[in-house]
């Protein structure tokens, strides 16, 4: 079975936890087979964005956009790290979505989305997405509730248009536990070189959990259709995270029949003259 079916996001009513964040499905192994297992997923990785990217180039609009989301520590970084790092950065686009800017409050939610999609040919990655705007200010009470509510069909039609755009829209929850963030975040306390990545409002975030699960059951729940489905990312172990995410990704392209563009001139024409050339 795909990692992209054992990991979607089932019909019905959310309850996340209900995911065990330490499963490892479709994986029989650990650690170090799952490392094993990286060259040759990034090898397939690579080919199917080089496919998209050269389609792009030869005016094809197609794209794909990984969006990421989950609780501090649960991996959002370390993924786009991962990912970009299995393919040509040249055909990915990373965008982090932080609180939004003055200039970002005077537009609609989706103003500073819709400014960072990936063009044709390209490979989004969002850390963080307009998924904050229904979970964070919700949780945080920073607008009222009919606003948030209102959001989630807003959310629905803005990516309903996007995959009938050509946009491939992949949805990666990372789901880790309290004992595991407790660890991460600790982690980042005890060595000098992480603490630039401990905020401490993440202890803030914590303390708010259960709501935060909450949030995150409902929008998930409300915005996932067959055309962007959530997928629920068991993350406590970073190496199954990766796995899985890569497997998505490349499951997904491969639903995109993707082949190598036929060339717009005569090959063999081409090499006779090239030969021929001193
Ligand atoms: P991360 O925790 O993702 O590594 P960070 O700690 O470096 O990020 P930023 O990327 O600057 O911080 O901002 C992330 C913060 O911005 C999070 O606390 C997130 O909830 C908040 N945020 C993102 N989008 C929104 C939004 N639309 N409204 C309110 N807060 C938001």
């Amino acid at each position: 079975m795909r990692v992209s079916d054992l990991l979607r996001l089932p019909a019905g009513p959310v309850d996340l936890h209900r995911f065990d964040p330490a499963a490892t499905p479709g994986f029989k192994g650990g650690k170090q087979r799952a490392r094993k297992a990286v060259p040759e997923l990034g090898d397939r990785l690579a080919t199917l964005q080089e496919q998209l990217y050269a389609e792009g180039r030869l005016g094809g609009r197609r794209s794909v956009l990984l969006v990421l989301q989950g609780l501090d520590t649960s991996g959002k970084g370390g993924t786009v790290r991962h990912v970009v790092g299995l393919v040509n950065p040249a055909g990915v686009h990373v965008a982090s979505f932080g609180v939004p800017t003055p200039e970002e409050r005077e537009h609609d939610f989706l103003w500073r989305i819709r400014r960072e999609l990936p063009r044709p040919g390209r490979i989004g990655v969002f850390d963080r997405s307009h998924y904050e705007d229904v979970v964070t200010v919700r949780v945080l009470d920073l607008i009222d509730e009919r606003t948030w509510r209102h959001r989630y069909d807003a959310i629905n039609l803005f990516e309903e248009r996007l995959v009938a755009d050509g946009t491939r829209v992949v949805k990666c929850f990372l789901h880790i536990s309290p004992d595991t963030q407790r660890k991460r975040l600790l982690a980042r306390l005890d060595d000098p070189t992480k603490h630039w990545k401990f905020s401490p409002h993440d202890l803030d975030t914590r303390e708010r959990w259960d709501e935060y699960f909450t949030a995150y059951a409902d929008a998930l729940e409300r915005c996932s259709p067959d055309e962007a489905p959530w997928h629920v990312v068991p993350s406590d172990h970073k190496w199954y995270r990766n796995w899985a995410i890569t497997n998505i990704l490349i499951e997904q392209l491969e639903t995109m029949g993707l082949h190598w563009p036929e060339p717009d001139f005569d090959v063999e024409e081409q090499r006779a003259r090239l030969l021929g050339m001193p």
